[in-house]
Formats: C-alpha cells, structure tokens, sequence
C-alpha cells in the first residue's frame, strides 16, 4: 500500500524533533509520501530544508491566512524565488479564514490573491484554506483563479452542496480525519459525493488524530490509515482499491513522479 499524506506540518513540533521516528511509524502503517505545508516564510523555507533531506517527501510553500496582515511585499517575492526548489510541488496553504481574527478580511484577500497569481505564474496546483469563509473563497478564485490550473480545498468541512461547488469548478477537495468523527455527519456525505479523481486525503498533523485515535493529542501520518478506513467504508469499496484510486489521484494534483514511492507489498 501506498498511501501519501497530502497536507502535513512536519516542521512543528514535536513531530520536527522526532522526524526520523515519525517518518519510521509512518511508512510502518503505509504512508509512504508526504507533502509538508508552510505556513509562512520561516516556515515555507523548513519545508523546502526538510524535503530535501528525504524520499518522497515534498513541500508546499505560502503564507497562512492568519499572518496576511504582516505580509510585504518583499516576502512575496521571498515565496516566488523559494517556488522554484524542485522539491516544491504546491503553493499554499493560503486562503480565508473567518473563523479567528487574526487578519482583517481585506488584508487575506489581498494575500490570497497574490498567491493564486504566483502559482498561475509558476504553473503550480494551490493548497486552498477555507474556513468559515466558502463564499468569500469561491469569489476569489472565481475573480483571480483563471490562470491556475489545479486547486484542493483542504481539510474540507463543508456539506455536499458546497462539495458540488467546488467540484463545479474543476477543482479537489482533501479530506482530514475530522471525516471519520461521529458527529460529521455533514462532511461524511459530502465526502460521498466527491469523485475519487478529485479525492485526496491528510492529517494536518500535528492537529485533529481521526477516530478511534482522536485522544492521541498529537496527530501525526501513520494514523492517515484510519481515514482512509473510514472514507473506504463510506465509499464502500476495498480499501486498498480506495487507496490505489486516491494515491494516483495526489499524483496528478502535485504531479509527483509515479514511481515516488516503492510499492513492498
Ligand atoms: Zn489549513
Ligand atoms: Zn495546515
């Protein structure tokens, strides 16, 4: 098996001190690849550093809605130059986040924007985060997305009606282990409606252990396994079918090598 976490924060810590041993129990349960995502520029350049150092790791670079308000313009043209490591597969995560205050609403849109350009420029898929915010985020991409030619709505918490939306527009949506909760009912049908060439799964590690995991404070992506089980069972089809489907699908979306990852089983 060969499943590939599609967002995880593997420059936080703790799992940055104990890389080596959380790569180890990853691969262990069949995460064999990882996309690490940076969260601002500090952080996008650990990304990039720690991708580099291992197999089948890459990076996603942005700045996270949360610091739009100190972005500069320097630090846009930082995130451009950093881009063009080819370990980089992705920009993002960027988008809108309503849900906390940390930036005012003009100050994320213009940031957002800015990343949907640079990755137009650069021909690089987005890492979209939407929170609270679905409206206002289809309106950007509607106004500034032409020129990107592949998006996923990480971390999706939306219903089936928002899923259609998205999907409407070309565009992938990423499940966390928040899917497999008992009280998601709402995400659990919109993860029934998403084609699985639009599917892709992740931890968000450190952040949200799936069931039955989910008291396990730091989340890391061995236990992208119990996701996967889950969104198996409501697709109701075999897991390793499941996994095959969602793996070639990552594949495309970051346009990794398809022989990234070496297949032991
Ligand atoms: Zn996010
Ligand atoms: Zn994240």
């Amino acid at each position: 098996m060969e499943l590939i976490d599609t967002h995880c924060h593997l420059t936080f810590d703790p799992l940055a001190s104990d890389v080596e041993q959380v790569l180890q129990r990853s691969r262990a349960a069949g995460v064999t690849g990882w996309i690490t995502v940076g969260t601002e520029i500090q952080d996008s350049k650990k990304a990039i550093e720690l991708a580099g150092r291992f197999e089948n790791m890459y990076a996603a670079i942005g700045i996270h809605p949360h610091d739009a308000k100190n972005v500069t313009a320097d630090d846009l043209a930082e995130l451009k130059k950093l881009a063009q490591n080819q370990k980089v597969v992705a920009i993002g995560e960027t988008g809108l986040d309503f849900h906390y205050d940390f930036s005012k609403k003009p100050a994320q849109t213009k940031v957002f924007a800015e990343h949907l350009k640079i990755a137009a420029e650069l021909n690089l898929p987005v890492v979209i985060h939407c929170r609270e915010a679905f409206d206002e985020t289809i309106k950007i991409l509607d106004e500034y997305a032409s020129g990107v030619k592949k998006a996923v709505f990480h971390c999706f918490s939306g219903s089936a009606e928002q899923a259609r939306i998205v999907l409407k527009r070309g565009f992938y949506i990423s499940f966390t282990g928040v899917v497999t909760f008992k009280n998601a009912r709402i995400k659990q049908q919109a993860a029934k409606i998403v084609p699985l060439d639009r599917l892709m799964l992740e931890t968000d590690c450190p952040y949200m252990s799936p069931e039955p995991m989910r008291k396990q404070k730091v989340n890391e992506p061995a236990l992208l396994i119990h996701t996967a089980h889950c969104l198996a069972e409501l697709k109701q089809m075999p897991l390793a079918d499941f996994v095959q489907a969602v793996t070639a699908t990552t594949k495309t979306f970051f346009n990794l090598p398809s022989a990234t990852v070496s297949n032991l089983t």
